[in-house]
């Protein structure tokens, strides 16, 4: 291990590290789990032996002095050198937050690696997921009072800072997989500063006032104790008689509940790949700690020409590599787009491994991606007979956040799924992009973890030389009209001033205030007005909370809920492509002739129709009350099998995913939760007055709107493109006068995704700050 800047030496004795009274032995004895606790342990044992394998184990002692000592440090270490797993581990086990008050927070981009990593630390330290390690990501928080290390997405640490400004909960939080540069991310980078600051004088102030508390209740002391003695005391030197010196721990006891310590906030910034000078400036100077790992050289080979179809050079790569490696050499590792694209080549490989010979059977195709279920996630970390081989499906998730043993092979298809902002329809958009050159160079890494290993990339090396050396912030290429709101409502009203690492452009930040400006989030000041306020308390883009909002006024809430829900997860309805018209005439009986945000309406209420009319739903009703709870969910499909089988057979029936439709239900629920607590009523229904639905969704979607051209097409409101309708849309191919969308996507075309037919009078009463003038 190398550290540099201000560097100091590690192996100075204890007593310069940390103090002896924090210097506790792991113990798990107040975990809220009992009956398989000794199961508990064994699997943590077992564990140990690999975690003490891991190159940053031996690092253990110099990492939890280093920071201790410092406020902030910025640890770099090769991926799957055991920072993620172990760094909060090591400060747990050394006593860092056993206190109240005191937990460490680490956060991760992406959904998959905090739920995926929590379970695996929870193994590690041999509690149950939930406990003393957790997880909290948007809609799922599986913590608990009692959570001591806690993995959360960026999204949702920024969320917390709204409840609790100072986050004192936190003596440590941990900016994993920094060099990322979420937008999220980059924006706890200036918060996480100014709490530090602010922590920092409070914890000084506290101490003061104990220490002078404390003082002058001790001179009080002797008076408050007058009184009978109970009896004398002979064999003590020390002066002060029992009961006073019982009354002075009291006192000290009491001072110390009066107010739960406050500790300075320590920050560490950790990546496999940064510019570790450039973070080192933005934090004042904070030391830069590097820790070796192992890596063995890799082969890159590159294609002689440019591939058309890169999946099916990925096919045909996958089952080459297959036929003429040892099937026991290692495993193969995928780097693909999405999910698409992973269970297309899934199917693929499946297909092809019916056809290879005996002697090259076994391949096992494990996929890895952010919408992946819980319970489908460990696949591509369980080890297959040697006789068998895994084939990793992934997205740049195994990059750098989750490492997957075994990995010999990497077919780097050279691109990745990158969201953008297009200011001149001012719409996001998801895009698939090529890499960087960075990216690349960890794809490859990956495949020299345990031996030396092959890269091919499906590309030339030409493209390879055109390639960014690394990818732009996502600050400074996405929306901020979220990130904007939950600054101004944690507080920080100069939203231009602020203190980012990279700055956003102006444009960017103007467009975002205009946005919350006509949502009637800020007002004419640029302050967050009381709606502004109440938008921030959901977990949802501004837009829906508006939706949401308006919907109390145009009574229709329970229809707002079901829009906001199934706008958050990927498509219902599923059309297979040999059963197209089975799924069409099943998908007719929901379609409205609005569009398609009825359409999911029609589909939840149909849904909720049939559950309710079945007998004995259980898994619902238990969510209802726990929706927090997969594995609630997972439970009860168990224990009341019959009738889960019953909502899937549904499902599939009327070709709707009974995957993503449990998912938004208990969206929906955790939502509901959220606006009961703010005293409204979620159950007013407008029964089916479509216009109104459709007028109260306006007033968030109005930038998301089309208008009909004389030669058919339909031409944006914001930057005029022309625009078209989805064939997966129920308007597709149908002219209304303006249609409103909830995405744009960019193929050959663009096209407008979940669309509605509106009437262009609508949107001057949606939107009169935007539109108060125009005569559509
Ligand atoms: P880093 O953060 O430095 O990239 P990690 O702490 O994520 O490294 O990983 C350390 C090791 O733990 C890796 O070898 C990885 O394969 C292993 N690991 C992480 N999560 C799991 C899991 N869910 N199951 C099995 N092994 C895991
Ligand atoms: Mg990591």
């Amino acid at each position: 291990m190398k550290n540099k800047n201000k560097s100091e030496s590690f192996n100075k004795s204890k007593k310069n590290g940390i103090p002896k009274n924090e210097l506790t032995s792991n113990n798990h004895s107040s975990d809220n789990s009992n009956s398989n606790k000794s199961d508990l342990n064994i699997k943590s044992q077992k564990l140990l032996k690999q975690r003490q394998e891991l190159p940053i184990f031996s690092a253990k002692r110099e990492i939890v002095d280093y920071i201790y000592k410092n406020k902030t440090v910025i640890l770099v270490g090769e991926t799957g050198s055991g920072k993620t797993t172990q760094i909060p581990q090591f400060l747990y086990e050394e006593g860092l937050v056993r206190k109240n008050n005191c937990a460490i927070a680490i956060t991760q981009p992406r959904r998959v690696a905090a739920t995926s990593i929590s379970k695996r630390v929870a193994d590690e330290v041999g509690t149950k997921l939930g406990a003393r390690v957790g997880y909290t990501i948007r809609f799922d928080d599986c913590s608990s009072k009692y959570t001591k290390i806690k993995y959360l997405t960026d999204g949702m640490l920024l969320r917390e800072v709204l409840s609790d400004p100072l986050l004192l909960k936190y003596r440590i939080v941990i900016l994993d997989e920094a060099h990322e540069r979420t937008l999220r991310t980059d924006v706890l980078f200036g918060m996480l500063k100014e709490i530090q600051v602010k922590r920092e004088k409070l914890a000084k102030d506290q101490r003061e006032k104990m220490r002078s508390l404390k003082a002058s209740e001790m001179h009080k002391a002797p008076l408050n104790v007058r009184g009978p003695k109970t009896h004398v005391k002979f064999d003590n030197s020390d002066s002060e008689s029992e009961s006073e010196s019982d009354a002075k721990e009291a006192i000290i006891k009491k001072v110390k509940v009066q107010e739960d310590e406050i500790f300075e906030l320590k920050i560490v910034v950790m990546s496999a790949t940064l510019d570790a000078e450039k973070f080192s400036n933005y934090f004042n100077g904070a030391p830069i700690l590097y820790v070796s790992g192992r890596q063995y050289p890799v082969k890159i080979k590159y294609t002689y020409e440019p591939q058309n179809d890169y999946l099916d050079a990925a096919h045909l790569t996958v089952m080459q590599t297959h036929l003429e490696t040892n099937t026991d050499s290692g495993d193969i590792l995928v780097f693909l787009s999405g999910q698409e694209e992973i269970e297309s080549l899934e199917k693929l490989i499946r297909e092809t491994s019916k056809h290879l010979p005996k002697s090259k059977k076994g391949l096992v195709v494990a996929p890895i991606y952010a919408a992946l279920p819980q319970n489908l996630q460990n696949k591509v970390f369980e080890k297959l007979p040697s006789d068998h081989r895994k084939v990793v499906l992934a997205t740049n998730i195994a990059e750098t956040s989750i490492t997957i043993p075994g990995i010999r092979y990497v077919i780097d298809t050279g691109v990745h799924k990158v969201r953008g902002f297009d200011a001149r329809v001012g719409v996001e958009s998801l895009l698939v992009e090529p890499v960087s050159k960075s990216s690349a160079r960890q794809r490859a890494g990956r495949a020299g973890r345990i031996d030396s290993g092959v890269c091919y990339r499906l590309y030339t090396e030409n493209d390879f030389e055109k390639l960014t050396e690394d990818d732009v912030p996502e600050i400074m290429r996405r929306q901020l009209t979220s990130v904007i709101l939950m600054l101004k409502a944690s507080g920080i009203d100069d939203v231009i001033g602020f203190d980012y690492m990279d700055p956003p452009s102006k444009s960017a930040l103007k467009n975002a205030l205009l946005e919350l400006y006509s949502l009637e989030a800020l007002d004419d000041s640029g302050k967050l007005t009381d709606l502004g306020k109440w938008m921030a308390e959901f977990p949802l883009d501004p837009v829906y909370s508006k939706v949401l909002y308006e919907s109390i006024k145009h009574k229709c809430t329970s229809e707002a809920l079901d829009l906001v829900a199934a706008l958050s997860v990927d498509s219902l309805f599923y059309s297979p492509i040999d059963n197209r018209e089975a799924a069409f005439n099943a998908h007719k009986q929901f379609q409205s002739l609005n569009g398609d945000h009825w359409t999911v309406i029609n589909l939840l209420k149909a849904f909720n129709e049939y559950k309710n009319n079945s007998s004995k739903v259980v898994i619902f009703d238990q969510l209802e009350n726990d929706p927090d709870s997969f594995e609630l969910y997972e439970n009860a499909n168990n224990k009341d099998k019959s009738s889960s089988d019953k909502l899937e057979f549904w499902c599939k029936k009327n070709f709707v995913s009974f995957r993503n439709l449990s998912h938004v239900i208990r969206i929906r629920q955790q939502i509901s939760n959220l606006a009961s607590n703010l005293n409204i009523d979620v159950s007013t229904s407008c029964g089916d007055d479509t216009d109104t639905v459709l007028i109260c969704l306006l007033s968030g979607f109005f930038y998301k709107c089309a208008m009909l051209q004389p030669d058919g097409t339909y031409r944006s409101l914001t930057g005029s493109q022309t625009v078209h309708i989805h064939p997966t849309s129920s308007m597709f191919r149908k002219k209304t006068a303006a249609i409103v969308y909830d995405q744009l996507v960019f193929t050959n075309k663009l096209y407008a995704k979940s669309v509605s037919a509106i009437q262009p009078g609508w949107l001057s009463i949606a939107a009169p700050r935007l539109y108060g003038n125009n005569s559509f």
